[in-house]
């Protein structure tokens, strides 16, 4: 059968997250570069040096994903130059031993930048760094001292954080998901038909005007059946309009296995049926729709102790060059009448010529 929904391009996660990365790296180059700025006031060369690096580096995420479209990389840049900046941060206390203060932003930005799992892991090999860095027993130039208390309240509000982000991504993905998945339910529900399941009229012309520009382009044959239960009235009047509904779907289910993979059959009305064969002309048609009707003919439907059989009708149509949708339609119509016409339960036009499939 052909795909009813047509695959974006770009998942809506993906480009939600883009945005999200864009934003970061926008509000990181503007952040280190007033930070720096302060800081060249305050003549710390090497925090300002740092501050500026960082600033460019946020830069660079921005064009890497604006310019050259890479998600990933962007993201990567962003997250571990975040790292580093905070290392050094901590590492020599910032000013006034207040560089600790910042590591708070990065427990939500690795979640949702990396995703749960995979920031979860990245977390933990940033606060392991960050332990290390605070209760290194080395004395080194430029290394900042912080009180036991202060490293282990740092570590323990961290986690706070970290789970706190964890718990507010968790929640987001459901949420996310669900509607994904209900958004999804209900393009399958405004495509199909309810009763049948098969395409419904409007999914049915989507699918003809793609195809007619699909062939427009490398013109190949596209024909159409419309097809029409025989006395069908009589079903409903006779045995009730359950029995009419479930006659329906099961004759929904003989035409689906009476055609080939990349045809479509939708329902195109009440009792009425439109085939859609890509290339297929109106000879070749004529053979699949008799097909249909001799499986139709032979089916027989169990209804309580009943057994009922029916009949269709068939009209043909190949598109021509010159012809709009409506009027394919329009002549499948009129064949469909001419078919009812002859005496019903036949194709219209019949084939002239044996034909191979
Ligand atoms: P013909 O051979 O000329 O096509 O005769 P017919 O009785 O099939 O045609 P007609 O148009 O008079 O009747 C079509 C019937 O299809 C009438 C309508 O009640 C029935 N019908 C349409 N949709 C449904 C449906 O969803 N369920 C049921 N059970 N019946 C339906
Ligand atoms: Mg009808
Ligand atoms: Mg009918």
């Amino acid at each position: 059968m052909l795909t009813f929904i047509k695959n974006e391009s770009k998942s809506n996660g993906e480009l939600q997250q883009a945005r999200v990365i864009s934003l970061f790296s926008l509000v990181g180059m503007s952040v280190t570069f007033v930070m720096g700025v302060i800081s060249l006031f305050n003549s710390n060369n090497v925090l300002t040096i740092t501050l500026f690096v960082s600033s460019i580096i946020y830069c660079l995420a921005y064009i890497v994903l604006k310019k050259y479209n890479k998600l990933n990389l962007s993201s990567f840049i962003i997250i571990y130059s975040l790292y580093i900046l905070m290392f050094y941060l901590v590492f020599t206390g910032g000013v006034e031993q207040t560089g600790p203060l910042w590591i708070f932003i990065v427990a939500p930005v690795s979640v949702y930048v990396l995703g749960l799992s995979y920031g979860l892991v990245n977390l933990l090999f940033f606060l392991s760094i960050i332990a290390i860095i605070m209760f290194s027993p080395i004395e080194m130039p430029q290394y900042a001292t912080y009180s036991t208390e202060f490293k282990v309240r740092l570590i323990l509000s961290f986690l706070t954080t970290t789970f706190l982000s964890a718990l507010y991504e968790y929640s987001r993905m459901l949420s996310y998901n669900s509607a994904l998945k209900l958004g999804k339910k209900y393009q399958q529900l405004a495509l199909s038909d309810p009763l049948t399941t098969l395409a419904n009229r409007r999914n049915a012309l989507t699918i003809l005007q793609q195809e007619k520009s699909r062939i427009s382009r490398n013109n190949e044959p596209l024909s159409v059946l419309l097809c029409d239960l025989d006395h069908f009235k009589m079903v409903n009047d006779k045995y009730g309009h359950n029995c009419g509904d479930m006659v329906l779907t099961e004759l929904s289910q003989v035409f689906k296995q009476s055609v080939r993979q990349q045809d479509c059959v939708a329902r195109w009305g009440g009792e009425e049926f439109l085939f859609i064969l890509p290339q297929t002309s109106a000879e070749q048609a004529s053979v699949i729709a008799e097909k249909i009707r001799t499986n139709v003919h032979h089916h027989k439907v169990h209804f309580l102790k009943h057994e009922i059989s029916l009949t269709i009708s068939i009209g043909i149509s190949q598109l021509t060059d010159d012809q709009n949708i409506d009027e394919l339609i329009n002549n499948a119509d009129r064949n469909l009448y001419q078919a009812k016409k002859n005496g019903r339960n036949q194709v219209y036009p019949q084939q002239t010529t044996s034909i191979d499939l």
